[in-house]
């Protein structure tokens, strides 16, 4: 048997749910809460943030049976006095001076990486980090999203976030090129019963018709359709088309300047362009946002849009954080979780190379960067305002690409919501609550009420007060006083499904998956 294989038959294993995993990291009274679901687990006198954007309170007990939301009710001192009674269960999480949150939902991963990465690396970065569901888009085959999303519809027990899978408009059949040979497609995927929705980008000329066609038909068949607008995807179409044609999500932030253009309807690219060529496209792409209108933006294109979010299935995910090395790219490669958390596959992977998509930064200039800062100035409040007036924004990360690690990439994101001008409550409500509705899941996931799945963090810090408790390496508080530094982190538990995960262990799991990886490397560099 190889490394290789070994690695893979190990981990397969290592997926498989081990009830009442201990926490190696931080010795805890609570720790035999780890592992589930349970009968009957009572999270007690908590605060809760709900997901609806609601204010926190406190103390609320939440009952959870047999991996469902069943009571939640708050307890006060006086009704305590009064003689009510507590919920009380053969496991319980004593949650006072802590928070409860719904778990965070990412609408953009992507999980297949080959076998050089242990198959529960990334899950329990995601486990670590709170992230209870994830939507995976993925082309099918040997991806190891499909098997996990497998096990899990037929109820099996497995140590990941919950996968909704969206399938890739891509691959060799013709029949991706006409509108009826679209339909045909769409319902043969919906027939599987295995994918929520369809990906559309990457087919070079994809025409509107099209694109209409897969709208219609997933609609018809409750599939989500999510739009990546770019040259390689749906070329002719802006987002007020593409949203027309009955996308669901648009990610990124492509294809919203060009719907405010009046004079023209492409973006004045340099006659040279390729957009093949990541260095020529992600110059290109932050500046087509110097041509937007911004009357026309904050006018007619946010309305349509708006209109679409308000009474339609639209949902934007904008993926702020995946631009982020564009806009700096020194402080995306000096991340301080890269070295601790991030694989060494991946670190080499994100290597400059004009061959890798994302890697773009082979040549990257000042100029550069302040193009896309001042894209940046321009789309955050953008979006902000599209929000204010009820538009509905969901949390992706898309992490993967270029020193975005997993986990750490969709916390970030948050923070990216808060410079765009989010209130903590709103980042929370469209982590959970709107995420869940992009992803498909709404009325199951995103809140905290009884009948819902019981996704929950269970946090020691205020996530509201600052996001970044949220990280798996915390945050650093030095005492005024004494000039000590001690590092916090607030998340203690990742309940998914009932099922509660420790996530520290996770977290430190994945910390030894890196370092072994490293060792194995030198050892083969020094043969
Ligand atoms: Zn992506």
């Amino acid at each position: 048997m190889t490394t290789r294989q070994l690695l893979t038959s190990t981990t397969a294993a290592a997926l498989l749910w081990a009830g009442g995993l201990t926490n190696p990291a931080t010795a805890h009274a609570q720790e035999d809460v780890v592992g589930g679901p349970y009968d009957r687990l009572v999270i007690q006198g908590a605060t809760l943030i709900d997901g609806t954007g609601g204010p926190p309170v406190a103390p609320v007990d939440i009952v959870v049976e047999d991996g469902t939301i069943a009571d939640v009710r708050r307890v006060s001192a006086l009704d305590l006095a009064r003689g009510a009674d507590r919920a009380s269960g053969a496991r319980t999480i004593d949650a006072r001076g802590m928070w409860v949150m719904p778990g965070i939902i990412d609408a953009h991963t992507h999980l297949g990486h080959g076998d050089e990465i242990p198959a529960d690396y990334i899950p329990k970065l995601w486990l670590g980090h709170g992230i209870t569901t994830v939507r995976v888009f993925t082309s099918g085959g040997d991806d190891p999203a499909i098997e996990i999303a497998r096990r899990q519809d037929a109820g099996g027990e497995v140590l990941a976030p919950r996968m909704v899978l969206y399938r890739f408009w891509r691959g060799d059949d013709p029949r991706f090129w006409s509108a009826d040979g679209a339909r045909e497609v769409v319902r043969e995927w919906a027939a599987q019963g295995l994918y929520r929705g369809v990906k559309v980008s990457g087919k070079p000329g994809l025409l509107p018709d099209v694109l209409r066609a897969i709208g219609e038909e997933t609609a018809e068949q409750g599939l989500g359709l999510a739009v990546h607008i770019g040259g390689d995807g749906v070329v002719p179409m802006d987002a007020v088309e593409v949203v027309k044609a009955g996308a669901s999500t648009i990610e990124h932030h492509y294809g919203y300047a060009e719907a405010s253009f009046e004079e023209k309807t492409v973006q004045d690219l340099p006659t040279d362009f390729d957009y093949g060529d990541e260095l020529k496209r992600f110059r290109a792409s932050a500046r087509v946002w110097d041509e937007s209108n911004r009357e026309r933006l904050y006018g007619p294109v946010t309305d349509t849009l708006l209109e679409k979010s308000v009474h339609g299935r639209f949902t934007m995910v904008p993926t702020f954080s995946v631009y982020e090395d564009q806009t700096d790219l020194a402080r995306a490669r000096n991340l301080p979780w890269l070295d601790r958390y991030a694989h060494p596959v991946l670190m080499e992977r994100w290597q400059p190379n004009p061959e890798v998509h994302g890697s773009f930064f082979f040549e990257w200039t000042s100029a550069d960067e302040q193009a896309w800062a001042r894209m940046f100035l321009k789309w955050l409040p953008w979006v902000d305002h599209f929000k204010d007036r009820g538009g509905r924004v969901a949390v992706g990360s898309d992490t993967g690409t270029s020193y975005h690690l997993y986990g750490f990439g969709t916390i970030r994101e948050l923070e990216l919501m808060q410079r765009s001008g989010f209130l903590p409550a709103e980042i929370a409500r469209s982590a959970t609550l709107e995420s869940a509705r992009a992803v498909g899941l709404e009325g199951r996931t995103g809140a905290i009420r009884p009948g819902y799945d019981a996704d929950l963090l269970v946090l020691e810090m205020n996530p509201l007060e600052d996001f970044k408790v949220l990280y798996g390496t915390g945050v650093e508080r030095v005492d005024r006083e004494t000039g000590e530094s001690t590092r916090l982190h607030g998340l203690r538990y990742t309940i998914v499904d009932g099922r509660v995960v420790d996530a520290r262990a996770m977290l430190e799991d994945v910390a030894e998956m890196v370092a072994e990886a490293e060792g194995e490397r030198r050892t083969e560099g020094g043969r």
